[in-house]
């Protein structure tokens, strides 16, 4: 199945080495891709994935992390989060404003990833999904199942036992993932 997505899309997967482990942990309903190109996924997947199509919008919507680097991403915008950070408390420092100080020390890390840490991993989901639901076209599988899946997750969000996927990957509005399905060539 990843390698049918992979080969989608014009994604030049020739000179590229993909590991998948799968973990037997059926308590756990979650997958994630590293930049590594390994695509780790849970056992407890399979038991709320009841078709082959939504089991590929869960790994497209990995591989849609992964093409975009959205790790690099992240990395490089905490990156910087935590240089503005310094550069504050520094300031701070200097004008020997010692509550301020404290408060920022404090309270800086929480405010500033709310503030811009937040939007970008929803927009990143966005994008994952977008990317893969085009995989999942491309590759003849129903991208409508992607919208499938992330429905089934939030009706199940309400049960005590919150599905994993849905706080590694917070979702977005369902609104824009109503898509037709194009059966060109499948
Ligand atoms: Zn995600």
């Amino acid at each position: 199945m990843l390698a049918r997505l992979l080969a989608t899309g014009g994604h030049d997967t020739s000179s590229e080495q993909w590991t998948v482990l799968v973990i037997d942990a059926p308590e756990h309903v979650n997958a994630m891709v590293t930049p590594h190109r390994v695509m780790v996924v849970f056992s407890g997947l399979f038991r709320i994935a009841t078709s082959e199509a939504e089991l590929a919008a869960v790994l497209s919507h990995e591989l849609g992390h992964y093409i975009a680097d959205h790790a690099s991403e992240q990395q490089s915008n905490r990156y910087t989060l935590w240089l503005f950070l310094a550069g504050l408390l520094a300031y701070t420092a200097l004008h020997r404003a010692w509550l301020a100080m404290g408060t920022l020390f404090t309270l800086g890390g929480g405010a500033l990833e709310l503030w811009a840490d937040k939007p970008l991993q929803r927009q990143h989901e966005i994008e994952a999904d977008l990317t893969g639901m085009l995989l999942m076209a491309d590759a003849c599988y129903d991208p409508r199942a992607m919208a499938m899946w992330w429905k089934k997750l939030m009706a199940l969000t309400t049960s005590p036992q919150e599905p994993e996927f849905v706080s590694t990957h917070p979702p977005v509005s369902l609104a824009w993932l109503a898509v037709a399905r194009d059966d060109d060539g499948c």
